[in-house]
């Protein structure tokens, strides 16, 4: 064995797992160290108090000066709980979470010192923001960007620093972050279901969006981890033949979570208490020493923010437990890779679940119309929603056969085929009394109110019913959650506003009653949406083929899918809602796009690093250890040599014809690489680097992992997945 792996493997077999103690219940230390609604009861002057309240959950502005009094009374919290720096905590679009630490540690002459916060430090922030991908928009104007608070999501404390949840916004007012867009959506979202909620309740005021997100991910000794450039570069393995024993028995899927991963889950589920993120679920996922982890459902906006801070502590308390976290979607080849289901939902400040059916015709109606709006926005704009789920790392799971496919199609269960077939026969027009009590009686009225066991069975579809939400699983596991949740509320806003207005016109033009006008128009979005629903096997050959005839978009790779962001429609659908201005979803389609290239770049390098400078010496050195063996026989046996080093010629030749291939590939891939570079169009380069450079991975992984089967265990250097999967 290689000496680093011994050593790496070695290390990894020491390990004793951390104790933790969990002395309190967590109910007692939940949100314990975020500045939320019992806390700033505590520490806010009643006005103060009111103004943020009011900032929440009515979205009003908070006035200046009180500003000043809430700044105080955050700083008294923060203090009383030993922090020493405050920093403004936002999402920029390189997908980690940014932040820049400042003390509350003032000098005020004379040699005093105070700890000082003011409403304007909380309130905004200029930070030194001109490396942050901005995708063009803030070279056109000044290099300057900007924090503002947003109170929607509370302050929190972690380690010795109040950490203030922003947005970042460009000098200009364009958003440069992943937050922006996805409160105006959220608000746009908003006012249209409150509006088409009037049709059925008068007293909706507020409607939220809730996200429920699934994390998975996996877990791997750092030694090993570390052993592996490809791990340590591109949070992936570029190389590695399959191990003997794989996922095959299912014996991983929820059984006993080993004791190492166990400390590290209580660890960092403590910390999401004190934090308030309300983690509930931990399980074992399909491949070995993959986990998830899920919370209870949140209000979106603050889902994401949880989402985006749960994988930084992941990390850090990894580090803790000799652990490298992997989010990326497909660490290993050969092995199920990782998502993050989105679990989505609408609800009404009247405590209503617009997606979960009721007990009476009317609150079923109401649940319809939800459900088929949804439906249609997703029939409507499915290549967009598709974009929002294309990166470099998530391509290797779609249209694999452990993920959703690229084609986006929505799964309802059989109860709802059927209540759907029924409603697209409604008459055309005034319905007769007769058929209206039908309806109720027989259609609308026997939906039973637990869908649940009905719904959750099919697993392949990326957009799935669930009984009371919809389930976008194509989602990656180290996307950023608010880049789908932005559109998807953004399209179904669009769609609610459509409909409304629609029934509004037959209300008014045709002198429908409103339940005729609503079950009129329901009829026709059925009619022309009902292509998206897709109840069989969405892995299956089959449906790629059906799916085409539907005409259904089945965008592979991530240049390709990319484009719907920037397509006419997604241009005046965010411009019509407020969500993003032109320049705004150009310069983030850019961004996504040179992402993509940089990702792939790196890819080609570390390859091609690791395979000329591991892999073929390795090779080479074992092939003269064969060729010493074959000397030596010759002296010995004279003529009759060959009979006895046949096995050895033949190796030396598969060697020599693996060495090949793996050169003449990587020189191809550098060569390749080369010409993408030159591109100027960034669209070309993308595509460049999809269709010429990556398809050479492969071909490059093809020898290197046959070479790994044939050479000397003794000697190859890197870190088999046997050691990796199963090094508990
Ligand atoms: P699973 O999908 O693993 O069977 P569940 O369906 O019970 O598990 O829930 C999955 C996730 O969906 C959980 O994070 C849960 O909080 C979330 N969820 C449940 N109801 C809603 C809702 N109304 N809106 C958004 N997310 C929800
Ligand atoms: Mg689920």
């Amino acid at each position: 064995m290689s000496t680093l792996r011994f050593h790496a493997i070695k290390e990894t077999l020491t390990r004793i797992p951390v104790t933790i103690e969990e002395k309190e219940r967590r109910s007692a230390i939940f949100g314990a160290n975020v500045f939320n609604e019992a806390t700033m009861r505590q520490y806010l002057t009643n006005e103060a108090n009111k103004s943020v309240l009011d900032a929440i959950h009515n979205g009003s502005k908070i006035d200046r000066s009180v500003a000043d009094h809430i700044s105080t009374g955050m700083k008294e919290w923060a203090l009383s709980k030993g922090a020493t720096h405050y920093t403004h905590w936002f999402q920029p679009l390189t997908g980690a979470t940014a932040e820049k630490h400042d003390a509350f540690f003032e000098t005020i002459g004379n040699g005093l010192a105070i700890e000082k916060f003011g409403g304007g430090q909380l309130v905004q922030q200029e930070p030194d923001a001109s490396s942050f991908p901005n995708g063009g928009i803030r070279n056109t104007f000044e290099a300057r960007g900007y924090t503002a608070w947003d109170p929607t999501s509370p302050a929190f404390i972690y380690g010795t620093t109040l950490c203030i949840p922003t947005i970042f916004v460009s000098y200009t007012g364009e958003a440069l972050d992943y937050k922006t867009p996805l409160l105006r959506a959220l608000h746009a979202v908003d006012n249209a279901a409150v509006a088409v909620c009037k049709y059925f309740d008068k007293n909706v005021k507020k409607v939220n969006a809730s996200l429920g997100w699934e994390q998975e991910y996996f877990l791997i000794d750092i030694a090993l981890a570390n052993a592996r450039p490809d791990i340590v570069l591109t949070g992936r393995t570029l190389l590695g033949h399959s191990p003997a024993k794989g996922q095959q028995l299912d014996d991983h899927y929820f059984g006993t979570i080993p004791n190492r991963a166990m400390a590290y889950m209580r660890d960092l589920e403590t910390e999401c208490m004190l934090l308030g993120i309300p983690v509930k679920t931990r399980h074992n996922e399909v491949a070995p020493n993959q986990f998830e982890l899920a919370p209870i459902y949140d209000e979106a906006n603050l889902a994401v923010d949880h989402n985006s801070l749960l994988m930084d502590i992941m990390d850090k308390i990894a580090a803790r437990h000799n652990f490298k976290v992997l989010f990326h979607e497909k660490p290993f080849a050969g092995i199920n890779g990782s998502g993050k289901h989105n679990n989505w939902s609408l609800s009404t400040d009247t405590g209503v679940n617009l997606l979960g059916p009721g007990k009476t015709p009317m609150s079923n109606l109401q649940f319809l119309t939800f459900f088929i709006n949804t439906i249609k926005a997703v029939y409507d704009n499915e290549e967009l929603l598709r974009a929002t789920i294309a990166s470099a790392s998530n391509d290797h799971r779609l249209g694999a056969n452990e993920a959703p496919p690229a084609i986006i199609s929505v799964f309802i269960g059989e109860q709802l085929t059927n209540v759907l077939n029924e409603l697209e026969h409604v008459t055309n027009g005034k319905l007769s009394p007769q058929e209206k009590t039908d309806l109720k009686l027989n259609v609308v009225g026997k939906i039973p109110d637990v869908l649940l066991d009905n719904t959750d069975r099919n697993r392949t579809s990326p957009f799935a019913f669930t009984g009371n939400k919809f389930e976008f699983r194509a989602v990656g596991s180290t996307a950023n959650c608010a880049n789908p949740m932005t559109v998807l509320n953004a399209i179904v806003a669009k769609q609610l506003i459509d409909f409304k207005s629609e029934v509004d016109g037959l209300i008014d033009k045709k002198d429908m009653k409103k339940d005729d006008a609503i079950f009129n128009v329901l009829r026709e979005y059925i009619k022309t949406s009902k292509n998206v629903l897709f109840e069989g096997n969405g892995y299956g050959e089959a449906w790629e083929k059906e799916a085409k005839k539907r005409g259904l978009s089945n965008n592979k790779t991530t240049p390709e899918a990319l484009k719907a962001k920037v397509s006419k429609q997604a241009i005046s659908l965010f411009g019509e809602l407020g969500i993003m201005n032109k320049v705004e979803v150009e310069s983030r389609y850019e961004i996504e796009i040179e992402e993509y290239v940089l990702r792939i770049q790196i890819e080609g390098r570390v390859l091609g690093d690791i395979a000329r400078n591991h892999i073929v010496p390795t090779a080479v050195k074992y092939q003269n250890v064969l060729i010493e063996n074959v000397r030596g026989l010759k002296e010995i046996y004279g003529a009759s040599f060959k009979k006895l080093a046949n096995e050895q010629l033949k190796l030396i030749e598969e060697i020599s014809a693996h060495i090949e291939g793996i050169n003449s590939n990587v020189t191809k891939m550098t060569n390749e690489r080369k010409t993408a570079n030159k591109v100027e169009d960034l669209e070309k380069k993308a595509s460049a680097y999809c269709n010429k450079v990556k398809p050479l991975f492969d071909k490059i992984r093809y020898h290197s992992d046959k070479l790994e089967l044939l050479i000397d265990d003794e000697i190859w250097p890197l870190v088999k997945y046997r050691e990796l999967l199963f090094t508990k």
